[in-house]
């Protein structure tokens, strides 16, 4: 946790941002950072001025599926200015990392004071939309964002599931983390939902389908789309950087519209 030195109570740097919602996943590896990226990038697409903000301390993955893990974040007068790319703007640990790879071993408190920063220190300017992407699961992390963001609106959450999570159960505590904190859920979006032939690019369902649409009237959610297994999303992910060129012909794009 870095001292900026500034005065938090007067700097109101998410006074511009007109709207705040959160991606939760019940656990890691449903596609919650790919669905955050995507969200932002369909919402640039459309217009918007759309900030990231990363906060999955542990497995910051947003810069690296979008290149920029060995970008530093610099600092003017309003505090730290979120390294921009492709006009979105980002904010994550992993800029602060000596070795965007080293691993965080931090305790609770630690954790939440960097997470109070990163939401009271990032000069954001004007934005649309801030998007928070979270840690899987509800930790200290959820409770810090939320606890740090009181004093502006939380629009609310988009959750994300693949078709196997819907029937574990994750999903259901992630809802009730919602409701416990008055979170309202903006809809559940169903990750991993078949798999697109990259030859012939049909559709097959390898797993159970149509789980997260049932969730979504179970508990009264909108059911915000589902989203195919993609190997050129998953390959640019992993390559890094061509995501936003593979973007806006992939098939996930016109899904999550
Ligand atoms: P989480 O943030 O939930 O831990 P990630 O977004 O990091 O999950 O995704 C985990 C892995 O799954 C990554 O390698 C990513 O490229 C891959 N992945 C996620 N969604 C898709 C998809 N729709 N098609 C192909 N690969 C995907």
């Amino acid at each position: 946790v870095v001292n900026l030195g500034l005065d938090r109570s007067d700097r109101g740097n998410l006074e511009k941002v007109q709207h705040v919602v959160l991606v939760l996943s019940g656990k890691g590896g449903v596609g919650k950072s790919t669905i955050t990226t995507e969200l932002a990038l369909a919402l640039l697409h459309v217009g918007k001025k759309v900030g990231v903000l990363d906060v999955d301390l542990c497995g910051p993955s947003i810069p690296r599926m979008l290149g920029v893990n060995k970008h530093e974040v610099h600092q003017c007068d309003a505090g730290w200015v979120p390294v921009c790319v492709d006009h979105l703007s980002l904010m994550s640990i992993a800029f602060l990392l000596d070795d965007p790879d080293d691993a965080i071993v931090w305790r609770g408190p630690k954790k939440t004071a960097l997470i109070g920063q990163f939401v009271s220190d990032v000069a954001w300017g004007e934005l649309d939309v801030l998007l928070v992407d979270t840690p899987p699961g509800t930790s200290d992390e959820h409770l810090a964002v939320l606890e740090n963001l009181k004093k502006h609106r939380v629009d609310g959450a988009v959750l994300i599931t693949t078709p196997q999570a819907v029937s574990t159960g994750d999903v259901r505590r992630e809802i009730t983390f919602c409701k416990k904190t008055g979170v309202k859920i903006l809809g559940i979006v169903e990750n991993m939902s078949g798999f697109v032939c990259p030859y012939c690019t049909e559709c097959t369902s390898i797993f159970s389908k149509g789980g997260g649409e049932e969730l979504a009237k179970l508990t009264g959610s909108e059911f915000l789309g589902s989203v195919p297994l993609d190997p050129l999303l998953s390959a640019s992910v992993e390559e890094g950087g061509d995501f936003l060129q593979a973007f806006p012909e992939s098939a996930t794009y016109s899904s999550i519209r």
